[in-house]
């Protein structure tokens, strides 16, 4: 096989008949698969069962500070779980407030927040005319539908290797007073995988930005999920609240994060850490909302993990299972796909996903033959704002939850897919 480009017409063809083909055998299996959202497998909730065993009725369920935890009571967490949640998000034990289980929830009540109440002060944006937010491109949905949820106008920006394009996210920021603030997955982003270099942190702290009350939304989802535990094969990332204190902009992020995808998605520990002016605000409006948290699951994840210090042996274990996942996907793209250069993959070493770049105009119609040969991939669009890839070329692949047979049976599909789908459009332009 040659690259697609270079073929003729008869030979794309014949390529093409011989794709069909393939496809029309494999949607013959009756496959039923799915990549489409990233969970953990089941090989890997089990890593965190004996979780389940530290508190039982003959436990002490007391805090170290004496709280019981069976009561009513402490709105920001219990000492061990703010260390625990210290670690993970890289800051001080003061700075953090532990939550409920989800970090969407704790991303969509601050957005909420400042719609109704402003930002220290400001005017509530739910009062202005227009508010804008600036959304990396390929993103993640959840994040997208967020803001649409709450009528904020998405304005997509370009990643790179190095994070949000910043010349592009500096001019924005500086020019139009509306857009109040921007997301950020810092490390092993969903879906790129990407890393933010050093210097699109500090950029980011530092930028001028037209709205005084901007603010990063520092989503660090993946902080510890590397795939080795070699710590020169993991990605690290600067602190934005050290560069943002630094820059003069103490109070201009937000770090959000739980152990959703270190121990169990839906009954994990989440938690926020700002400045010291951000973190008084959000008590101040929690205490509305809240008389505590489940402090059971805080006082149990703080013992299972060590308050951190369990954290990096626990996510090793994670690494070892998702790895060869990850190995699989990408040399399956490259030997299925790389002679004939129609894709772009990304390769990470942490995290929950790979991005795939198809021919422009293919991503629907690949999702779609995949769909019809039982193989659900995440929607097509869905790493776009609105579910809009103007390239229609964006796919996000989530390799995580089938075993790893399934998993090779599913990559078969999705290149047949891509084959079939590029072949098509080429014969067709
Ligand atoms: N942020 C990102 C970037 C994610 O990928 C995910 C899960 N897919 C979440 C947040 C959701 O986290 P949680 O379970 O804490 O709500």
């Amino acid at each position: 096989m040659a690259r697609y480009a270079d073929l003729t017409t008869a030979e794309l063809e014949e390529e093409l008949a011989q794709v069909r083909e393939r496809y029309s055998e494999m949607q013959a299996r009756g496959l039923a698969l799915n990549m489409a959202r990233g969970k953990p497998s089941a090989a890997q909730l089990e890593l965190s069962l004996p979780m389940l065993d530290v508190l039982d009725s003959s436990a002490n369920l007391s805090a170290e500070d004496g709280t019981d935890c069976r009561n009513y009571g402490v709105l920001d967490g219990i000492p061990e779980a703010k260390r625990l949640m210290a670690t993970l998000l890289d800051d001080a034990p003061d700075n953090v407030i532990v939550l409920g289980n989800a970090s969407l929830t704790a991303m969509y009540d601050a957005m909420a927040r400042y719609m109704m109440f402003g930002a220290l002060g400001s005017e509530p944006w739910g009062k202005l005319d227009a508010v804008k937010w600036l959304c990396p491109v390929p993103g993640y949905d959840r994040h997208f539908t967020i803001c649409e949820a709450l009528g904020i106008q998405m304005i997509p920006v370009p990643m790179d290797e190095n994070g949000p394009v910043m010349d592009e996210v500096e001019r924005l920021a500086a020019e139009d007073a509306a857009i109040k603030g921007i997301w950020c997955v810092p490390k092993y982003s969903n879906p790129s995988g990407v890393t933010y270099s050093d210097e699109t942190v500090h950029r980011l702290a530092a930028m001028d930005c037209a709205a005084p009350d901007f603010r990063i939304f520092w989503d660090n989802a993946y902080a510890a999920h590397h795939f080795s535990d070699d710590p020169a094969e993991q990605d690290t990332v600067l602190d934005i609240a050290a560069a943002c204190a630094e820059a003069g902009n103490p109070d201009r992020y937000l770090k959000f994060g739980s152990t959703s995808k270190i121990t169990f998605p839906g009954a994990g520990v989440a938690a926020v850490a700002a400045s010291p002016a951000n973190v008084a605000e959000v008590k101040r409006h929690m205490n509305a909302q809240a008389i505590g948290h489940d402090k059971l699951n805080q006082l149990r994840h703080a013992r299972f993990l060590k308050e951190g210090a369990g954290l990096a042996e626990h996510m090793a274990a994670h690494g070892a299972l998702m790895k060869p996942k990850f190995d699989l996907v990408v040399e399956k793209l490259e030997s299925e796909l790389g002679e004939a250069a129609i894709a772009t993959w990304t390769s990470p070493r942490g995290g929950y996903f790979v991005s795939f770049e198809g021919p422009e105009g293919t991503a629907s119609r690949i999702v779609g033959l995949a769909r019809e040969a039982g193989v659900t991939m995440t929607g097509a669009g869905a790493t776009w704002p609105y579910g809009d890839d103007p390239a229609d070329s964006n796919i996000r692949i989530a390799p995580s939850l089938p075993p790893l047979d399934e998993l090779d049976a599913a990559m078969d599909v999705f290149c047949c897919c891509v084959k079939l789908a590029a072949l098509e459009k080429l014969l067709e332009d």
